[in-house]
């Protein structure tokens, strides 16, 4: 099987939506254990008893809940909207079958300043050049293999980004 060099920036970016998955996660579990908060502080108005005053002792105000609730909510909507950047390059990455090099955005080229120094005055320009990262091409080959593969890893993951 031959790899390609784009092969390794391709799992790079399904390591960017894995950690993206796991951030959510955590937002959610969040948003669950403010709920638990929630659940006894409204427990307690219902059942004034020792026990459940003694539940919601260090649960903050309903007021301090409600505030970070809806921080976690804001949150959750950017972090989607992150998985569904990431699911959206890697979706192009399998269609084109290629990756974007990032430090010539494609191009090919990288401007470089250059010094000349001509009668004792040193002047500066910009002058372009084949960019090192890419050799030139401005992308980087996926193999057949990993692209297959990738695709149905993403084909399933679809939902999410809608
Ligand atoms: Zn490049």
């Amino acid at each position: 099987m031959v790899m390609q060099n784009g092969d390794k920036y391709l799992l790079s970016f399904f390591k960017n939506l894995q950690s993206a998955f796991k951030d959510y996660a955590h937002n959610i579990s969040e948003i669950s254990s403010l709920l638990d908060k929630a659940i006894l502080r409204i427990n307690v108005l219902i059942e004034p008893t020792i026990k459940n005053e003694l539940k919601v002792y260090s649960v903050p105000p309903m007021r301090e809940l409600s505030g970070k609730m809806s921080n976690c909510i804001n949150q959750l909507r950017e972090k989607k909207e992150m998985i569904a950047k990431y699911f959206q390059n890697i979706n192009e990455i399998l269609e084109d079958g290629k990756v974007k090099c990032s430090d010539c955005n494609g191009e090919g080229k990288v401007k470089r300043l250059r010094y000349e120094r001509e009668e004792g005055i040193i002047t500066s320009f910009y002058e372009y050049e084949p960019c090192p990262t890419c050799g030139g091409s401005g992308y980087f080959a996926i193999s057949e293999e990993v692209r297959r593969q990738g695709y149905e890893i993403l084909k399933a993951l679809k939902m999410i980004a809608k």
